[in-house]
């Protein structure tokens, strides 16, 4: 048995190729939900959402999200109702007060759907209706995402990292601002003063969650900060992982990142932006995977492979060397 911890990008990337070596009905993938929003009245969970999309053959690959050759009827139709009707286009952030009112796990994440700020496919919301629709019937996160990925046909033990709201919320020179709105609405521009997540105080990592971090876990290149850095705000999770076999696989090159914001996050938390900040930023990592480029010294086994990964093949080459990182420290 094995345990994936995941963001959107880097572990989803190490997923697409990692059958050859991990035994998929073996396999549990947790998924950050501090990225989540409800836009427009629907739960988006774009983590687990890339792994559902991935796992099920359906990703568009060339964005690395949503699904492939999918429509956006819906999506088009509300941007040019939004301008007909001379509203300000998203993102929409709703006032203070409707942040915590009615349903729980929206909390500090909703955005109105006028204007939509998101892209979302029209077989994409059909996903996050149902799911929505489920939570409302009286089911938990953990379940909805189990129906969704029993009908996209998952091998993989799919679950969300808590039931409960957890919100990534940047905070930066123009304010305080959701994930998503810093880094979809805004390009990742504002500059980065802190990130908070919000709600993690009183949220609980699930029972299958704990459970399946007794097994030796997988940390694919993530974001420390904005996709780890959830699951490590709730309560246990790296009291677990201090006891069990970690494996982490660095998203830099030193300190050249593969994508994203990880460089920037890291330094405003106060770590360096490279792939010795990484190692400081998991004190329970055993061993590390490193790029064959990479000469950071850590004073943890380390295996060397090209760890970019833009297919299958490559993805099986770094799952393989994490394989090896394993079998050293367990
Ligand atoms: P999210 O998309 O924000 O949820 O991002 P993730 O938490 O999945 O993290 C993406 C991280 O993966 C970034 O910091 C990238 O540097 C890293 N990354 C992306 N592609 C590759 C790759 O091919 N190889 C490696 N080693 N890292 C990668």
């Amino acid at each position: 048995m094995v345990t994936f911890l995941s963001g959107g990008t880097g572990t989803p990337k190490l997923l697409s190729g990692a059958d050859a070596v991990f035994e998929p009905r073996e396999t549990t993938v947790v998924g950050n939900t501090g990225d989540d929003v409800e836009l427009g009245g629907h739960l988006v969970c774009p983590d687990v959402d890339t792994v559902l999309y991935l796992r099920g053959g359906r990703l568009d690959r060339e964005l690395w999200w949503g699904i492939a050759d999918d429509s956006a009827t819906t999506h088009e139709e509300l941007v040019s109702l939004a301008d007909s009707a001379g509203l300000e286009p998203g993102p929409r952030y709703l006032d203070d007060d409707r942040q915590t009112a009615g349903r729980e796990i929206a909390r500090w994440r909703r955005f109105s759907g006028v204007g939509e700020f998101m892209h979302i496919g029209d077989a994409d919301r059909a996903v996050h209706l149902t799911r929505t629709s489920l939570i409302d019937e009286g089911h938990t996160l953990t379940e909805a995402t189990r129906t969704l990925a029993d009908a996209f046909g998952l091998t993989v033990d799919l679950l969300p990292m808590s039931d409960d709201p957890v919100a990534t919320i940047v905070h930066t020179a123009e304010g305080p601002m959701h994930f998503q709105e810093f880094w979809v609405a805004r390009g990742g521009e504002p500059t980065i003063e802190s990130v908070e997540f919000r709600g993690a105080g009183d949220a609980s990592a699930t029972p299958a969650v704990l459970d399946a971090l007794s097994d030796p876990v997988v940390i694919g290149p993530s974001n420390p900060i904005t996709s780890l850095g959830p699951m490590l705000a709730l309560d246990g999770v790296a009291d677990a992982l201090a006891e069990t076999p970690v494996v982490a696989v660095s998203p830099f090159v030193e300190d050249t990142v593969f994508s994203g914001p990880a460089d920037d996050l890291l330094e405003a938390e106060g770590y360096e932006a490279s792939t010795a900040g990484v190692d400081e930023a998991y004190p329970f990592a055993d061993a590390f995977v490193l790029d064959e480029d990479d000469g950071t010294d850590l004073d943890r086994p380390v295996v060397r492979t090209d760890t970019r990964m833009d297919d299958e093949e490559d993805a099986t080459r770094v799952a393989r060397a994490v394989a090896d990182a394993l079998e050293a420290v367990e």
